[in-house]
């Protein structure tokens, strides 16, 4: 009889190949779940994947307005006169660009290959030559410009290439104009965690307190700040969170009974 019962026991559980054989509650979020799109990737991860926007590929500067008065040699960028703004403006994404501060190296602190990746066209990311050269802490590389130091320097450096790869959430603004949500950025400059979610408290002008004004999707621009610092393979993706409905609250499903249970909210 045990001998029986042991059998069916092991016949149900590899019928069903159930993960839960022995544990027969799961936890259910309740949630419907649209499928992710396809990406593919780049073949490195510096490379643009399949949903990327080139922005720069080493050609030409079409994608940028006041492009024609930069240099493009060899499939490198080199600042011109004049910032430079993508035709294109953005909210949400996922930004890749790489850089080279000029070598040998001239000038120091901010004169030292001293450019910046403005995302929606007001909050830079500083581009500068900090490899064994000090400035303000919080005007270095990969620093949110007046607002936040990178956490660690991962300068390469001058002549080398370094990478920033961002990931900026774009503020959200009230009907009225005042501030839903912050911006928020991620930056990884050279592979290296510089900045962590961190909440941008406005936009970065050098003379003038952070601050917010209302805006929508606008352009990425390069800064030019009078030094000849080289860019090459820039793209861009724009994100949005993965998409689902609520088809009931989450709950726990009884494979054994059948039988589903809410979850109890913990008091307070
Ligand atoms: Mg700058």
């Amino acid at each position: 009889m045990i001998n029986k019962l042991a059998f069916t026991m092991v016949t149900v559980c590899a019928v069903l190949a159930a993960p839960y054989c022995g544990r027969a509650q799961e936890y259910l979020s309740g949630m419907k779940w649209q499928e992710p799109p396809v990406v593919t990737p780049g073949k490195t991860n510096a490379d643009p994947p399949s949903d990327a926007i080139i922005l720069f590929d080493g050609k030409d500067l079409l994608a940028w307005e006041n492009g024609e008065n930069w240099k493009v040699k060899d499939g490198v960028a080199t600042i011109g006169k004049g910032d430079i703004k993508t035709k294109q403006s953005f909210g949400d994404c996922q930004l890749h660009i790489e850089w080279s501060a000029p070598n040998p190296p001239k000038g120091h602190s901010q004169g030292r290959g001293n450019s910046g990746v403005f995302l929606q066209d007001h909050y830079e990311v500083q581009v500068l030559d900090s490899y064994n050269d000090k400035t303000y802490f919080d005007g270095q590389a990969s620093a949110i410009y007046k607002q936040r130091p990178p956490m660690v320097n991962a300068m390469r450096p001058p002549g080398e290439w370094n990478t920033y790869d961002i990931v900026w959430d774009a503020p959200q603004f009230k009907d009225h104009g005042s501030l839903k949500s912050p911006a928020y950025i991620t930056v990884l400059h050279n592979g290296v965690l510089t900045q962590n979610h961190f909440a941008v408290e406005g936009a970065t002008p050098f003379n003038e307190a952070p601050h917010y004004e209302k805006h929508g999707k606008l352009p990425i621009h390069l800064q030019d700040h009078g030094n000849p610092v080289r860019y090459r393979n820039i793209w861009v993706r724009e994100i949005k969170p993965a998409e689902g409905t609520r088809e009931r609250e989450p709950h726990f499903h009884d494979h054994a009974t059948g039988k589903d249970t809410p979850i109890k909210k913990s008091a307070g």
